[in-house]
């Protein structure tokens, strides 16, 4: 008789459900009531087999009603322990981040407003995602000076190669980790400030 249930989807339900309820019974076929819809069969092995839908329902019930009660226990244990998880929002500004915490790429400003990168270029050569651009600029005196420090936080992968790469420690990573924006373009940006020059030489070693 064709049941629309072939041998192997029949075992790969066995396989599948026998890491869950474990072994299981299969009913006689006097045992079942005559108003259950299903149909008798035999698999590869010669084991019975019920189909039911397409399905096969070899589970006892009883099995699987324990084992739904032993999950249910398991919830209940979670539900009454006590939390462990951050309030956040509610504990923004209380909360304390690790120092090594790296959240988001900055370029430090002395009070003058002034920074201690060079524009040598290094950390933009050593980003792996061409996260960086520096963008220099001649100055007065023809020398090579900052225009623009560029970093697209959205392409960041928190190496901080970049950092690391820096011989002057002008670039720093900070604990600000909120970057949601609506625009992907507001997500690169300017570390410089507006205005600011490079710190004197004795500042920079
Ligand atoms: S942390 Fe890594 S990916 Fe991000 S800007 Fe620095 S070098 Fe590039
Ligand atoms: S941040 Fe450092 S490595 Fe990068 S351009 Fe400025 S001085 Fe060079």
């Amino acid at each position: 008789m064709d049941t629309g249930c072939s041998v192997d989807a029949r075992q790969d339900f066995r396989m599948r459900i026998s890491g869950i309820v474990g072994a299981v019974d299969v009913p006689s076929v006097e045992d079942r009531p005559d108003a259950q819809p299903g149909v008798e069969n035999t698999d590869a092995r010669g084991d019975s087999q019920y189909c039911f839908d397409g399905v096969v329902g070899d589970m006892n019930f009883f099995v699987a009603i324990w084992r739904l009660a032993q999950g249910l226990g398991i919830t209940m244990l979670n539900f009454l322990r006590p939390k462990i998880t951050e309030r956040y929002p509610e504990n923004r500004g209380k909360k304390v981040y690790f120092e090594r915490f790296r959240a988001e790429l900055t370029m430090p400003h002395d009070a003058e407003n002034r920074h201690r990168c060079t524009a040598c270029g290094l950390c933009e050569k050593a980003c792996p995602n061409g996260t960086i651009r520096v963008v220099a600029r001649k100055d007065d005196d023809g020398k090579r000076v900052l225009d623009k420090y560029l970093y697209d936080v959205g392409s960041c992968i928190f190496c901080a190669l970049c950092v690391d790469t820096c011989p002057f420690g002008a670039i720093e990573f900070d604990n600000k980790f909120e970057h949601a924006v609506f625009e992907r373009e507001k997500l690169v940006r300017r570390l410089n400030h507006t205005g600011s020059s490079l710190a004197p030489k004795e500042k920079l070693v």
